[in-house]
């Protein structure tokens, strides 16, 4: 009997806001300034929006009925700070004025997976780029001297694949259109 819960079948699942070469370039840059060798891999910056962790076909199936007809608008981000979480100890790229827009897009996502069962985190969204963990440099205090400018029109649905340094990440589809 095939069974929903075999994990074999699972996938490590995640909504998120994915980089084009050339703000990847950009964030790559500022990751090697201020974290150096504990930087985050280069193709793995990105800006999660929903994690969806491990994920069954038959949810997987269900998510991407949900998210068929979502629209967005455009959303300009300017990414000109960095933040650090002690807890994890992670040191992030972010924005001091994130654009309403992008917070109405999360809620968007979460209402469209409620209603196939998936259950959000109740933790407040933060936007943010993940630039190093473990961290233990110096955490920059002054904002960016260049701000990146990031223009970003779709979700990207990710999945997490175990590798030997750290998860590897493989873009499945878009949305809209993909
Ligand atoms: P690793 O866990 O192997 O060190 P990783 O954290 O980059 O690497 P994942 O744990 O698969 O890889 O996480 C994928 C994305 O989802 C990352 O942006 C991560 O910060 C986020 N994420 C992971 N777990 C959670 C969680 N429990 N709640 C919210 N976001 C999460
Ligand atoms: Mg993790």
């Amino acid at each position: 009997m095939g069974s929903t819960n075999n994990a074999k079948e699972q996938r490590r699942l995640f909504l998120a806001l994915w980089p084009g070469e050339t703000e990847r370039q950009q964030m790559a840059e500022l990751a090697k300034q201020v974290a150096g060798r504990r930087r985050v891999r280069d193709a793995n910056l990105h800006l999660t929006l929903v994690f969806l962790g491990a994920t069954t076909p038959e949810q997987l199936a269900g998510y991407e009925t949900a998210l068929e007809n979502l629209t967005m608008p455009t959303l300009e981000l300017t990414l000109d700070r960095y933040g650090y979480w002690p807890q994890p100890r992670l040191l992030w790229l972010g924005s001091s004025c994130t654009p309403l827009e992008l917070y109405e897009l999360v809620a968007e996502l979460h209402r469209r997976l409620r209603g196939c069962g998936f259950v959000p985190e109740r933790r407040a969204f933060q936007a943010h780029i993940t630039l190093a963990r473990r961290f233990t440099g110096r955490i920059p205090a002054e904002p960016l001297a260049m701000p990146v400018r990031w223009r970003v029109s779709a979700v990207s649905l990710v999945e997490s694949l175990p590798s030997p340094e750290s998860s590897c990440y493989e873009v499945l589809r878009c949305w809209p259109g993909g």
